[in-house]
């Protein structure tokens, strides 16, 4: 018993324990699992902005290069190429591109001629900016749409800037598109000024791409081109993704620093660190027309929020809260069980106590008490033969008592036999109806007041004979008309009677007298119950008469009841089957 109960005792401390890592575990998973989410949000975004860009990027190209391989075939006049680019429209799906032009080179010897001919082509005024003698002039001679921005940049000499030559010459020499650094357009007349770039395809006097770059420097006729403002072209492409909580700043080339950004998707006041403590941080190249450009992409704060890591804090303090009331509950059931486990421990060695108690007090009790009878016996004869009759009646007052007592002592003993199970009995063959009468006969020697009348069905008799133990059973029938005696100190008639249900014998004392109110009428078989009450002091008693002939006749196999009326009267009764 002991081993379980401090086994036990750990139990409260291994669940807080247990649930207490529980709870960890499931912080750790749940935390693991949505920083693998999160990345994977973060790589997808990328992968896809990457790719938006890229796939616009390709379409502008498109354009391009359509546009330059028609100035290769032929030569465009200004209407025409106004006409062409009003048919591909470049507002709606071009947006970013801020024109479609084209830039004619000018050898130095045939400028004057040059000049003449794009002038013809209703551009009076048409002159080269900045106009200083050089070997070669790139001019700007269409740009459509005209509008007021691109109506500055006509005559422009691109080449006279060290950004945008480097790539005009590129493309020369390559035969390819080529995209420029950062710049400021021409175009920017506004005072708030965007960051821009171009890009240049080589128109070549051959339809076929020159072989050398030598050849394909002297045979250069001018670029198709396209000026573009970051912040119109990426805010477009790039809008469709700031919604998953991403932030994306693009530089020209591959260093990173605020002066080679080209965009930014931060709010205008939300300077880009360059060591961010955003919680992921990839840096991406991509090729932009042959130029590379650096793509920084960080989290913003509504990444995080969108991350299930917010979940966390309420797995921790719930988890840890339930931990605490699971330790709490089962700590406290424990207690409780050791606690009733102690009191009916106590209980139960309480009882053994008292139960060895009696027997042995009984025990002693009766030895003095055999020899008193003996003794008595003795005594009452000597004084029968001297005829001393007032002796005689008082020898008889003191056997009364001695018989008493002698009752009540066996009563215990009875107690503590059925206690320890020892209770035996002698089964025989008997009738039902001798015992009764001798039974009667008994009480009516010694009590004069009350009848007792015994209804044995004397006009259709019985049959009573049935095997049992004769004494134990004639106990249980004493006890019955004692008790009914006892109880009905103000009315004289008790009727036993003998009844039969199928093969059993039914054995009631009627009585009326007290009766015993009806919440205590099952607990008259419980051992030392005694229906208490005022005059509980005027009767005598142990409470235990009734709780042996339970014990007596359950054992017989047998059923004992009482029914009765407070007030008016009990029946008390028990059957027994008639045995074999
Ligand atoms: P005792 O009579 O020695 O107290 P019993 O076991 O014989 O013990 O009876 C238990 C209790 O049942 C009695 O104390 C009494 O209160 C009640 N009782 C028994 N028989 C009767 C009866 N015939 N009428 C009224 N009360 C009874």
């Amino acid at each position: 018993m002991t081993t379980p109960a401090k086994l036990s005792a750990w139990i409260p401390e291994a669940v807080l324990i247990i649930s207490l890592v529980l709870t960890v575990g499931i912080t750790y998973y749940v935390r693991s699992s949505a920083d693998m989410k999160d990345q994977l949000r973060f790589d997808d975004a990328i992968a896809r902005t990457q790719l938006n860009v890229i796939n616009k990027i390709d379409i502008y190209l498109s354009l391009l290069k359509s546009t330059a391989a028609m100035f290769t075939t032929y030569d465009v006049t200004h209407d025409e190429f106004h006409d062409f680019v009003e048919r591909v429209d470049l507002g709606e799906s071009y947006i970013g591109m801020q024109g479609l032009g084209y830039s004619q080179k000018i050898d130095s010897q045939d400028k004057e001629s040059a000049l003449d001919s794009i002038r013809s082509q209703k551009l009076d005024d048409f002159s080269i900016n900045p106009d200083y003698p050089r070997a070669e002039y790139h001019t700007i001679v269409y740009l459509e749409p005209e509008d007021k921005r691109n109506k500055v940049a006509l005559g422009f000499d691109m080449f006279t800037d060290p950004v945008r030559r480097t790539a005009m010459e590129k493309a020369r020499d390559a035969g390819k598109p080529a995209a420029s650094g950062k710049v400021t357009l021409v175009q920017e007349v506004d005072s708030q000024k965007q960051a821009g770039f171009l890009i240049y395809v080589p128109v070549y006097a051959s339809v076929a791409l020159p072989a050398t770059v030598e050849e394909r420097r002297k045979m250069l006729k001018g670029f198709v081109y396209s000026p573009f403002r970051t912040d119109d072209l990426l805010t477009r492409i790039i809008a469709n993704e700031s919604d998953h909580g991403l932030y994306y700043d693009i530089y020209d080339g591959l260093s990173v620093n605020s002066k080679s950004r080209i965009y930014s998707s931060r709010p205008s006041n939300h300077e880009a660190p360059l060591n961010s403590d955003s919680r992921f941080r990839r840096t991406k190249t991509m090729n932009i027309a042959g130029r590379p450009w650096t793509m920084v992409f960080t989290t913003s704060n509504s990444f995080d929020t969108n991350s299930e890591r917010g979940f966390i804090p309420y797995i921790l303090s719930g988890g840890i809260t339930i931990s605490f009331i699971l330790f709490t509950i089962i700590r406290a059931q424990q207690q409780a069980r050791a606690a009733a486990e102690r009191s009916a421990a106590e209980r139960k060695r309480l009882e053994k106590q008292k139960d060895e108690f009696i027997g042995i007090a009984s025990h002693e009790l009766k030895t003095p008490l055999t020899s008193i009878k003996a003794y008595y016996q003795v005594l009452f004869k000597r004084f029968v033969n001297r005829k001393d009759t007032e002796t005689t009646k008082l020898l008889s007052k003191t056997n009364t008592q001695i018989d008493k007592l002698t009752n009540l002592i066996s009563d215990l003993l009875d107690v503590t036999k059925i206690e320890a199970g020892k209770l035996q009995f002698h089964k025989v063959n008997f009738d039902m109806h001798d015992l009764i009468e001798e039974i009667i006969e008994d009480f009516q020697a010694i009590n004069g007041r009350h009848s007792i009348v015994y209804d044995n069905g004397a006009n259709d008799p019985i049959p009573a004979e049935l095997i049992a133990d004769r004494e134990r059973i004639g106990q249980v029938i004493t006890n019955f008309i004692s008790n009914a005696i006892k109880y009905s100190p103000h009315n004289d008639k008790i009727i036993v009677s003998l009844t039969q249900d199928g093969t059993s014998i039914v054995v009631s004392v009627k009585d009326y007298g007290l009766g015993i109110p009806k919440d205590k009428q099952t607990k008259v078989f419980d051992r030392f119950f005694r229906v208490g009450g005022p005059k509980k002091e005027t009767y005598p008693g142990l409470g235990l008469g009734l709780y042996i002939s339970a014990d007596i006749i359950k054992r017989h196999g047998g059923k004992i009841w009482v029914k009765s009326t407070e007030g008016k009267g009990s029946v008390f009764s028990f059957k027994i089957p008639r045995g074999k």
